[in-house]
């Protein structure tokens, strides 16, 4: 039976390359090969020649090719699942590893089922015209740590439907579930249609300058985001840019706080709040605050941190030493600017392991930079409203717009508060939950372009109108 340990020695490097760090135990979990620009250009070369016949094969077979790779996730599913526990950190259970292994396999059969027919736009005496979509061509995909199978498999999945081939380069913290993904996917594709290199930002920077590519995939923080945009604009591929958010929830006074309580706890803390659209900063109507408090207080003493390994552990470690760093760095500051720590805010800084306790934090103001800046980890600050309108402006005030949330008893007038508020998704009386149909993206500072559904396989494509 395959295990994680005869899936990571498939992948790791038997001498050299970079160390990669087990964030719950701070030791070497294995190294990753280090690729270079020489790679980058053999496997360009690899990808390039292998995209005619991919495309050829045409929607149908490429479709069938997609769900043969979603059964073999699904039988080495446990131990891509032990492999992402131990090197991003998140636990076997609740919404963790297995979840996201699982959500691999999902994602490839719905991207598979996917139709994207051609639309005829005109249909009169003047004429006749059809829009369409083909092959991009070659798609260059760079993702981040903290989901890393998961939205390794949001980018490749559509290029690879649309008949693009893919050159990926997974995040430097984060490469063998990547690499062990790919080797996965591979037994069933053909070769050079999928090549995965690890490597740094620098690699990154190649790939964003390369003019091979036709389309170029980015998840991860907006800075880099921005340094893609302007290393690619000399040859103009396609962008998709999904990049960092501050998401805000607005509790309306009429919701209900034991009612919202889990959803949302866990729209803020899922992955110890390592995700690009988790609910960053929570504004209450001053009504319901102490009362919503409480009950995320609650959540919190109850919900087991520890080791991913531990199925008891429903919250592990962050992902890195920098992004603890980050989070005790804002809380600390919040702490000085008088907030209150409902929970946590007092990490065990010399223990093993790059865990930091779950903070509830009140008394800030939109200044404070736990509030104002992305913390992406498991410290949540609470600020009480009076004014709805001055909460929506709050919500609104910052460069991002990734994704928002209403929370209320009344769903219709929680609509209208959700168009008001500048995200790419609103969630009403949930956060930050994604399905394959459902197109996602963001606003502002968070990015462009859409991934999921028949949106995002038009994203992999180029449009292509034929007139009569
Ligand atoms: P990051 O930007 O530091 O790194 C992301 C990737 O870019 C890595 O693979 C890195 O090696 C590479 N990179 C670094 N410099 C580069 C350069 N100059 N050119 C090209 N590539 C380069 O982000 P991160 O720390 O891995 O991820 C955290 C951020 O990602 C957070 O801001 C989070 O909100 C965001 N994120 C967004 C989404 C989304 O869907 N919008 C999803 C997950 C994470």
């Amino acid at each position: 039976m395959e295990t994680y340990e005869s899936l990571l020695a498939a992948v790791a490097a038997a001498d050299g390359g970079r160390p990669v760090v087990d964030p719950a135990t701070d030791r070497v979990l294995g190294r990753a090969p280090e690729r270079g620009t020489g790679d980058l250009e053999q496997a360009v070369a690899a990808a390039r020649a292998a995209q005619p016949d991919w495309e050829a094969l045409g929607h149908q077979e490429r479709s069938r090719l997609l769900n043969a790779a979603a059964d073999a996730v699904d039988r080495s599913a446990e131990a891509l699942a032990q492999l992402i526990t131990r090197e991003q950190g998140k636990p076997l259970n609740g919404p963790g590893s297995r979840f996201e292994a699982g959500g691999v396999a999902a994602w490839l059969r719905a991207t598979a089922a996917t139709p994207l027919e051609p639309v005829r736009v005109l249909d009169d005496e003047s004429g006749q015209a059809t829009l369409g979509y083909r092959a991009a061509g070659l798609v260059g995909a760079i993702g981040p740590w903290n989901w890393p199978a998961l939205i390794a498999t949001w980018q490749l999945a559509p290029a690879l439907r649309m008949g693009n081939t893919v050159v990926m380069k997974p995040s430097e913290h984060t490469p063998l579930s990547v690499l062990a993904l790919a080797a996965i996917v591979n037994r069933v594709l053909p070769e050079g249609v999928l090549t995965v290199l690890p490597g740094g930002g620098d690699l990154g920077a190649a790939m964003a300058a390369h003019p091979a590519f036709d389309k170029l995939m980015f998840t991860g923080s907006t800075r880099t985001g921005k340094a893609i945009t302007s290393a690619s604009a000399g040859h103009l591929p396609r962008l998709t840019l999904e990049l960092g958010g501050n998401d805000p929830g607005i509790v309306l006074a009429d919701a209900d706080p034991a009612a919202i309580a889990e959803d949302l706890f866990w729209g803020a803390f899922i992955n110890t709040g390592q995700t690009c659209a988790a609910l960053k900063r929570l504004y209450v109507h001053e009504s319901l605050h102490g009362e919503v408090v409480d009950a995320l207080a609650d959540m919190a003493v109850r919900t087991p941190m520890g080791p991913g390994t531990d199925e008891k552990s429903l919250l592990g470690p962050l992902t890195t030493a920098a992004q603890f760093g980050i989070v005790d760095d804002l809380v600390e500051q919040a702490k000085a600017a008088g907030g209150r720590l409902v929970t946590g805010g007092d990490p065990d800084r010399d223990a093993a392991g790059n865990f930091y306790p779950t903070t509830l934090v009140t008394g800030l103001g939109d200044e404070a930079p736990l509030v104002a800046q992305e913390q992406f980890g498991p410290a949540l600050p609470i600020v009480a409203y009076s004014d709805l309108d001055a909460a929506i402006a709050q919500a609104n005030a910052l460069d991002v717009g990734l994704g928002a949330s209403v929370w209320s008893g009344d769903a219709e007038r929680a609509k209208q508060v959700a168009a008001r508020i500048e995200a790419g998704t609103v969630w009403i009386n949930k956060h930050g939950t994604v399905h394959p149909m459902v197109p996602f993206g963001g606003v502002k500072g968070s990015g462009y372009g859409l991934e999921f559904g028949a949106e995002g396989l038009k994203s992999v494509a180029v449009p292509q109108v034929i007139a009569t």
